[in-house]
């Protein structure tokens, strides 16, 4: 029984399919993932609604659009290997879990990742791994992989990311200053892996990476 069902399919139709999502397996996948229990108790009734959320040490768990937004992006059709930078909540990691074979997920701040950790594996998503560190460098021993999805705002194009794109993969970004970005979608060129496609999706506005290729603190 999940008493969030109903709020999760509102959800999906008002927000997601009304703007224009289209992809099926994202559309079912975020009608399936319990989004509850990535927020903070206290804001549980809000879970569903049509904002970001705080998730503690100063980060938020993405608009529910974004990250529908983010994940058609990606073109996902079972099988790939994924990189995330940003696990913050887990809520993006759990929806890319279940729609590509394998998750390498990098988060900075060690008590958000233990978090995610938890409410991971209580989805079962045994496919996920996720390290502590600075993101901007990718995760050199796993690349290359056939997405890459970065959930904090650079800005720049992190380098380290693109380089550790198989041919065909994408790679979604929003880049831009501190307060507002673009979202931009890379893709290497199966034909011709040195041609690197860059195509703007939009603006949003997300918290800064920080690191190598983003901000300092
Ligand atoms: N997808 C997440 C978004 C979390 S906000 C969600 O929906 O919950 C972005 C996250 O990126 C924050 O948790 C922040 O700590 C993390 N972050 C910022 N800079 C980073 C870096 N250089 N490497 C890894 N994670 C980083």
């Amino acid at each position: 029984m999940d008493r969030y069902k109903k709020q999760r399919t509102r959800m999906v139709e008002t927000q997601i399919r009304a703007r224009s999502i289209s992809d099926a397996h994202v559309l079912k996948v975020m009608e399936t993932i319990p989004r509850h229990l990535f927020v903070d108790e206290g804001l549980i009734d809000q879970a569903y609604s049509d904002n970001p959320l705080p998730i503690g040490e100063k980060q938020t768990i993405s608009q529910p659009y974004i990250v529908a937004l983010m994940t058609q992006a990606l073109e996902l059709k079972g099988g790939e290997r994924i990189l995330e930078i940003g696990t913050g909540s887990g809520y993006q990691t759990a929806i890319l879990a279940k729609l590509a074979d394998r998750v390498f997920s990098i988060e900075r701040v060690a008590t958000l990742a233990t978090r995610a950790r938890k409410i991971l594996d209580r989805l079962n998503c045994y496919n996920v791994a996720i390290r502590v560190g600075d993101g901007s460098y990718g995760w050199k021993e796993e690349a290359p992989f056939d997405a890459i999805i970065t959930t904090a705002a650079a800005p720049r194009i992190p380098q380290y990311l693109v380089e550790q794109l198989a041919p065909g993969g994408r790679l979604v970004v929003p880049v831009g200053s501190r307060e507002v970005q673009t979202l931009y979608k890379l893709a290497r060129s199966v034909e011709n892996p040195a041609e690197i496609k860059k195509e703007d999706l939009g603006g949003c506005r997300f918290v800064s990476l920080i690191g190598e290729s983003g901000w300092k603190e």
